[in-house]
């Protein structure tokens, strides 16, 4: 009988959808915080534990869990391990693998395995810890995590600011990543999608004629007044609009606020949208805002950008009518376009949501017969039977 692990269903390619005849294996409810350690440095949790519960629990020890999704008040640690999910501290500190020390696994024929060291070193075996992390409930389910923490961060402050265009604001992010101010946050938007968060939040703040706009924060214990001050002059060097430098808490989380608000305002530019999670090299980045622009000429609808520029992770949204037929098949055929202009630029079809269901059309793509292959092997080792969560992900 197949079975389908869940966490909270947050997830956006289809990962935990219930399967025809499947059992669904809900975690939400093994959710206890077993340990946290402020010696080792670890958190012992269940799957079910919401992701910033955890960091308002370690917080309270002086503690900080880094992996931060935008769904951290929603996903659990169990869906963010299977999906090896990022967010907007990566460019600092790392996927959520970065974070997963070792892992309690129930295999396919119900046996139990650790795997993994409490310790930040341990090469007596395979990285298993590596293969489950990510493998969206297809090898194992995860049931007890031990996660690495870090000593608190300083307070979040930096730089808000406007450019002309979009290779000014990729020429500042590109300044910031080379020097030694490592921003703890690097987030682009461009034209559309401040247009659009000015429209669907006035109380947003931002700018409707930008032509791009660049978050840059630090979150640095010591030393913080230098990184943003560095920020600040990347920013003026390549020809800024406007910069706003920030270290009031609540106003720091007006940006962020409104940079979360891209998903939703880019719906209601047309009543729909299909959202892109690619990811590319760096230094490709200025082409592939060439080519997302390209295709947004060719589909005939609005086609906004940004993201996780620090990680060369970007999301790029197109915004269709739902009533309309051809939009909803341009705006499809778009949408399938992210993914192989990605993969045409050395980069990935998915930097953090996953293949589920919903991006199975680019395995081959991206990955080869060989290595489809080789995947298939190691699921067939793990889950002889093909019971956990089949069709999914390869
Ligand atoms: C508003 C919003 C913002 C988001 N922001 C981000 C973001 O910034 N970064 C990001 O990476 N993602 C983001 N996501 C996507 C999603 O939140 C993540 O993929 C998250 O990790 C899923 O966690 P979940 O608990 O909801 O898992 P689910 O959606 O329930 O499951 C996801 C996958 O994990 C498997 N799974 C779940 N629990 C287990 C377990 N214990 N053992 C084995 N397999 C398991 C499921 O089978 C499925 O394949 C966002 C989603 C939303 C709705």
């Amino acid at each position: 009988v197949p079975v389908v692990p869940q966490g909270t269903r947050t997830g956006l390619a289809g990962g935990a959808a219930a399967l025809d005849g499947a059992l669904v294996l809900c975690l939400e409810r093994m959710d206890a915080i077993l340990a946290i350690d402020p010696v080792d440095r670890v958190a012992v949790v269940q799957p079910g534990v919401v992701t910033a519960r955890l960091a308002a629990a370690v917080a309270e020890h002086g503690l900080f869990y880094a992996p931060d999704p935008a769904s951290a008040e929603t996903s659990t640690i169990g869906g963010n391990i299977a999906t090896n999910a990022g967010g907007m501290r990566c460019v600092k500190y790392g996927v959520t693998r970065d974070a997963v020390r070792a892992l309690e696994l129930v295999l396919a024929d119900g046996r139990v395995l650790r795997t993994g060291t409490v310790t930040a070193k341990g090469v007596a075996g395979l990285d298993l810890v590596g293969l489950v992390v990510g493998s969206e409930g297809t090898l194992a389910v995860v049931t007890e995590a031990t996660l690495a923490l870090l000593p608190a961060p300083g307070p979040t402050r930096g730089v808000c600011a406007t450019f002309p265009d979009v290779a000014s604001a990729l020429a500042t992010v590109r300044d910031i990543l080379a020097g030694p101010h490592t921003p703890s946050t690097l987030e682009l938007l461009d034209s559309v999608v401040v247009g659009a968060i000015a429209a669907y939040d006035e109380d947003a703040g931002l700018p409707r004629g930008a032509g791009a706009l660049v978050l840059a924060l630090t979150d640095a214990a010591t030393g913080g007044e230098q990184d943003v001050a560095a920020y600040e002059a990347a920013a003026r060097r390549h020809g800024a609009l406007a910069v706003q430098v920030e270290d009031d808490p609540a106003r720091v989380d007006g940006l962020l606020r409104a940079r979360r608000a891209y998903q939703p305002a880019m719906k209601a530019l047309r009543g729909d949208s299909l959202n892109g999670d690619i990811a590319v090299p760096l230094s490709r980045l200025p082409e592939l805002v060439g080519r997302l622009r390209a295709l947004s000429d060719e589909a005939g609808l609005p086609i906004g950008t940004g993201g996780h520029v620090g990680d060369g992770n970007l999301h790029p949204v197109v915004a269709f009518d739902p009533a309309d037929a051809g939009e909803r098949r341009r705006a499809r055929a778009a949408y399938e376009a992210f993914g192989r202009i990605a993969i045409a630029l050395g980069g990935t079809a998915t930097g953090e949501h996953g293949i589920g269901l919903e991006r199975l059309d680019v395995v081959a793509t991206e990955l080869g017969a060989d290595l489809v292959g080789l995947q298939r092997a190691v699921k067939a080792a793990f889950d002889p039977a093909g019971i956990l969560n089949p069709g999914k992900k390869y």
